[in-house]
């Protein structure tokens, strides 16, 4: 709820100068290039926050199985909780993600990034509880622990300048680094320093690029500049009902 406390006018006049839907390439915070296929998972986010994070998550569904559609089910409440034995283990998930980057590099795209998505769930960065308030959540479909495509990549770097561009992002951060004690996506198969490289950001945008190029065990610093949160295969989920579901 005080997620936002803190640098709120600074706040609200960075958002009046970079609001999506006054930049090429953007309507009402949609993106253009993405699919739309719009949730009902979604609601406003908090007077004055500035969208100031970026959180990156993987997905999978069923874990491990890639190309389906169970996850745009899944984000507009249209999945079949019978179609598949896990699916008993998220059954009534309410969530959503800003955006889903599949492994061919389509993106599609569940949530205006003006309003706030469910895809963190309890949380914190830089001292900040509540990421939901305040940050975009891109879902990779992926796995934790494996690795990610290169169109993945190339698509994911695109999407974060342009999402720069936009809104005042200032770090990109991995759901484990937003919920280390509860989420280990998108995990030690995602590389940051490709990422960095792709998207070409300045370094210091991109903390966790360095521990996690170095193989670091310890949960690392996300990027600089930007980060999100959404539904991974790991059985730790926040269910519906509460106002800061994860996925
Ligand atoms: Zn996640």
């Amino acid at each position: 709820m005080a997620a936002t406390e803190g640098g709120a006018g600074h706040a609200a006049s960075a958002q009046a100068l970079t609001q999506g839907g006054r930049q090429d390439g953007w309507q009402d915070g949609w993106w253009r290039p993405a699919a739309r296929c719009p949730s009902p998972n979604f609601g406003p986010r908090p007077s004055g926050a500035a969208v100031e994070l970026v959180v990156l998550h993987s997905i999978s569904l069923p874990p491990g199985e890639y190309g389906g559609d169970a996850i745009e089910r899944l984000f507009t409440n249209r999945l079949d909780w019978e179609a598949h034995p896990y699916y008993g283990q998220i059954r009534g998930l309410q969530v959503s993600a800003h955006f889903l980057v599949r492994r061919d590099g389509a993106v599609l795209q569940f949530v205006s990034c003006d309003q706030r998505a469910w895809h963190a769930g309890v949380s914190q960065w830089r001292g900040r509880d509540n990421c939901n308030d305040w940050s975009i959540g891109i879902e990779l479909e992926g796995l934790e622990g494996e690795c990610f495509e290169p169109a993945q990549y190339q698509v994911l770097g695109g999407l974060l300048a342009a999402i720069a561009q936009a809104y005042p992002v200032r770090d990109v951060a991995g759901h484990e680094h937003v919920a280390p004690l509860r989420k280990r996506d998108p995990g030690p198969g995602f590389d940051w320093a490709r990422l960095l490289a792709d998207a070409r950001w300045p370094a210091h945008w991109c903390a966790a690029a360095g521990p996690a190029a170095a193989g670091a065990a310890a949960p690392q610093p996300p990027m600089r500049r930007d980060g999100a949160d959404a539904p991974g295969a790991g059985p730790a989920v926040v269910r519906s009902g509460g106002p800061n579901p994860a996925v």
